[in-house]
């Protein structure tokens, strides 16, 4: 019989595996802010899961609502036949979202979410008879998933050298990240200009063709870039000026991270479109969320029929178990005050960070809200390697953080407290010191 951590039969590709043989662990349960490894250690999570355990692990309310509700439902399809908890859902989303975006369509994941936002927005264009409004807008750096709407759209080369044949007609607007910016608190003050290029491109191409511009609002997977001061504004004007639609990918940001449900209303600006998952069911049961504004959504319903000559939809948009677990989610959040908590945390987790600046190797800390990132200098010739062997000292010391190249990239659940911040920063002070 294979070892339980026997991976010879379980192919994921394609880099996780790799970083799993150098060295392998398992967690086999979790619980609160922390999860429970096979050698019977309690594991600070520095990381909220991967971005998503918002409200910490295996909270009461979530767990139990999951487990009704597989008593009760197992499946319906959405196509045909409504049930309870997708209404209850879509309704809490509504009252937690920014005003205007009042409809949501489910999916199952952060990546579906992007391709469907995508194509609501091409839709929407040909719906209102600019079909020529076809071209695409991304951002070096972002990310919005692994498929091929995502991978176009998404400025990480590494993400998508290997695969040919993405989608035409895009173009990619610089990244906000400027050498001045390092060390800065917060948001930086420079570089809102940056958004100007997305004017250039207008140009280059003619204003009328360009459909829709994506953006992270705080880019978190490429090691998390700052919008500058003014930045996302800016965006927001020149798609007003030329009828672009804007969409704001919050599959991190959302429910919570920066302080605010989301960072649309961190930075008070409003796009078209959402994109969410992740915190929706605090990473309990895959789902998605598309949330848009009801001009789109009349667009929609005076269009064609749907299901006729309009289709789109996923078998388990909006199924029980993760429509109940949403629901729990979103009470959790909002009974406990989450998203007021993470504001009043942040100043803390911001200090806690930046003590960090003269530890060894580090050549810049970013903060906003819960997210923190601190850069390291890579080693010369075996780039994230340094970021690696830091990750496996805090594994050994009890602490979850996430690498991103050589970046270390924190996000904890939002129910972290002091104590806890401190033991997380002071595990990685020590690691640092303690790797070559
Ligand atoms: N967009 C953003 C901004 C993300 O951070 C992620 C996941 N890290 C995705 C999309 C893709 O989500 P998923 O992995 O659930 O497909």
């Amino acid at each position: 019989k294979p070892a339980p951590n026997d991976l010879s039969a379980y192919w994921m590709p394609f880099t996780a595996n790799r970083q799993y043989k150098a060295a392998p662990r398992m967690v086999v349960g979790a619980d609160g802010m922390h999860y429970k490894s096979d050698d019977g250690r309690d594991i600070l999570d520095g990381t909220a899961g991967l971005w998503c355990c918002n409200a910490g692990h295996n909270r009461p309310k979530i767990v139990e609502a999951i487990q009704k509700q597989a008593g009760e439902m197992d499946y319906a399809p959405a196509f045909q036949m409504g049930h309870p908890k997708v209404f209850e859902l879509a309704n809490s989303l509504r009252d937690m979202a920014p005003e205007g975006l009042e409809h949501v369509f489910f999916t199952n994941s952060g990546s579906e979410s992007v391709e469907t936002a995508l194509k609501i927005a091409l839709a929407y264009h040909r719906m209102r008879g600019e079909g020529q409004r076809t071209r695409l807008i991304g951002r070096e750096k972002g990310y919005h998933g692994v498929n091929f709407g995502g991978i176009s759209v998404g400025g990480i080369v590494n993400n998508r050298k290997f695969f040919g044949g993405l989608l035409g007609g895009v173009d990619h607007m610089p990244h906000t990240y400027l050498p001045e910016h390092r060390f800065i608190r917060g948001i930086p003050d420079t570089g809102a200009d940056l958004a100007d290029d997305l004017e250039r491109i207008a140009q280059l191409h003619g204003p009328e063709t360009i459909a829709a511009v994506i953006v992270e609002p705080m880019a978190g997977s490429a090691g998390v870039i700052m919008p500058p001061k003014g930045y996302l504004q800016k965006l927001r004007q020149i798609c007003d000026r030329h009828g672009i639609l804007l969409i704001f990918d919050e599959v991190i940001t959302g429910f919570g991270r920066l302080g605010a449900p989301f960072a649309a209303d961190y930075f008070g600006v409003t796009p078209d479109l959402i994109t969410t998952a992740k915190g929706l069911t605090n990473g309990a049961v895959p789902m998605g969320a598309v949330l848009c504004g009801s001009h789109i959504h009349e667009a929609f319903m005076q269009g064609p029929d749907h299901m006729i000559e309009l289709f789109h939809g996923y078998t388990y948009s909006g199924n029980p178990l993760a429509s109940a677990a949403g629901v729990a989610t979103l009470e959790t959040y909002r009974e406990e005050g989450l998203f007021a908590r993470a504001a009043e945390l942040a100043p803390y987790w911001e200090d806690a960070l930046h003590s960090l600046r003269d530890a060894p190797h580090v050549v810049d800390i970013r903060n906003l809200g819960m997210v923190g990132a601190i850069e390291l200098a890579p080693l010369p010739d075996e780039p994230t390697k340094r970021a690696f062997d830091v990750y496996l000292k805090c594994w050994e010391a009890g602490c979850l953080i996430r690498t991103t190249g050589d970046i270390i990239a924190l996000s904890p659940p939002l129910i972290i407290d002091k104590a806890q911040i401190d033991q997380l920063i002071t595990t990685i002070d020590d690691a640092l010191r303690a790797t070559a």
